[in-house]
């Protein structure tokens, strides 16, 4: 008989492109049958046909204290019951503002959005805005959301700008994107000692999680700091994922490097559309209705949603949280790495807060050229085997993992136990 999964599936792609609302959804790189949810409490979920999973992607990273966490839910709730959407101020608003300088020192002043897309393009428009330029760099195989300007890959080499892709992006558009290699500082030097004077922003995650996770080396980020205080440009901080993911002030606290502009997203909103820009007063006094760049939005500040990321940045913050989460994805990377040296199995496996990437490889890799070494015929076997065994894990070699606060020691060895029979299949 036909799982109610797939027939879900099969309908779904009669109306939906692909069948889903965001593409990585669809398994494309994995093949196989996206899985349909209808439940998820903590760290657990459940799809149509009732079969339960671990869940390791958590929304892609909002999920931080697990699904449907009580006091979440009763926000939201309280929220509701009082107005859906004002589309006018609230003190809700101000309180999450208030928060976001408190934790983030660095954006001085912040506008809510509903999305990470929506923060990335308005950031770099406010820095072209301010500045005054228009090209902006961006690093391969960093992911900023489907803003025109930054679904650009890199050109055939150093001050080559853009091509646009994804069709529909205008070759115009694209070609003020440069695209520079992650980590490598000579790069970084040669281009702004050409052309620094006409860069705009750099903008990059400062933890990469859409190229599998990528750790930024100290001295890049020093060398990007350093350039762009030089040259006058507004080095941005794409923290949509690594905020309250990585550390509570994001990656900037854990590596001491001052943005001058940060996005947010996904944590802040605890599960709802929220997203955030800001940074330097000075920068961020550009917008309307101030000064002349333009940015609005019907739903952004909603009171619902900002109720469920100021209740989740009430609850990250008790003590401990942040210590507990990374010492909880730590001890699943070195159950992992166990598990595949036993099997002889070529692998590894790091983490960064509460933020992991899995790599079929005997080294770590530091950039997108090292990432397309790994083995992804084997990652592809790996995840179909722990789906089985009821582990969800990111569909994509690309894609980074997520632990949340709900994740309990057992989850951890339950997680393990499966791996060691996924790896025992690859040999
Ligand atoms: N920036 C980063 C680093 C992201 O990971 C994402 C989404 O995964 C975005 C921006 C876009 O956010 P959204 O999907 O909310 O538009």
């Amino acid at each position: 008989m036909t799982s109610r999964n797939q027939q879900l599936f099969d309908l779904s792609q009669k109306l939906i492109p692909g069948g889903v609302n965001s593409p990585v959804r669809a398994f494309r790189s994995v093949g196989g049958t996206p899985i349909f949810f209808k439940k998820g409490l903590g760290s657990r979920l459940w799809d149509a046909d009732g079969k339960e999973y671990i869940d390791y992607i958590n929304s892609w990273g909002p999920m931080i204290l697990g699904h449907a966490h009580p006091e979440v839910v009763a926000a939201v709730q309280q929220a509701a019951a009082n107005s859906l959407s004002f589309g006018a101020p609230t003190g809700l608003e101000l309180e999450m503002a208030e928060l976001i300088n408190q934790l983030v020192p660095s954006m001085e002043q912040v506008r809510l959005v509903s999305s990470g897309t929506e923060a990335t393009m308005s950031a770099i428009r406010v820095a072209r805005g301010y500045t005054k330029r228009n090209k902006i760099i961006k690093f391969e195989g960093c992911y900023h959301g489907h803003a025109d300007a930054l679904l650009v890959k890199a050109g055939s080499g150093l001050l080559t700008f853009g091509e646009p892709s994804s069709a529909g992006v205008p070759a115009e558009v694209a070609a003020h994107t440069l695209t520079l290699d992650y980590n490598n500082v000579q790069m970084l030097q040669d281009t702004f000692s050409s052309i620094g004077d006409e860069i705009a922003c750099v903008i990059l995650e400062p933890v990469v999680g859409n190229m599998n996770l990528i750790v930024p080396q100290q001295e890049f980020l020093q060398t990007l700091r350093s350039l762009c205080t030089q040259h006058g440009t507004v080095l941005i901080f794409d923290e949509v994922m690594t905020g309250f993911r990585v550390a509570l002030g994001g990656a900037q606290a854990l590596y001491g490097i001052t943005p001058d502009m940060t996005t947010l997203g996904k944590v802040i909103g605890g599960g709802l559309p929220v997203g955030a820009f800001g940074g330097r007063k000075d920068i961020m006094s550009v917008l309307a209705p101030l000064g002349a760049v333009y940015q609005a939005g019907t739903l952004s500040g909603n009171p619902v949603a900002v109720s469920a990321g100021l209740t989740t940045l009430k609850l990250v913050q008790a003590p401990g949280f942040y210590e507990k989460l990374t010492a909880q994805t730590s001890k699943l990377m070195d159950g992992l790495k166990a598990a595949a040296q036993n099997s002889g199995i070529a692998f590894n496996a790091q983490s960064v807060g509460g933020m992991f990437g899995l790599y079929f490889s005997h080294n770590i890799p530091a950039s997108y050229a090292e990432m397309l070494q790994t083995d992804k015929t084997a990652f592809n076997s790996f995840f179909h085997s722990m789906l089985d065994s009821g582990i969800y894990l990111g569909p994509s070699a690309f894609e980074a993992g997520f632990v949340s606060a709900a994740h309990t020691d057992a989850d951890i060895a339950a997680t393990v136990a499966a791996a060691e029979k996924a790896f025992a299949a690859l040999q």
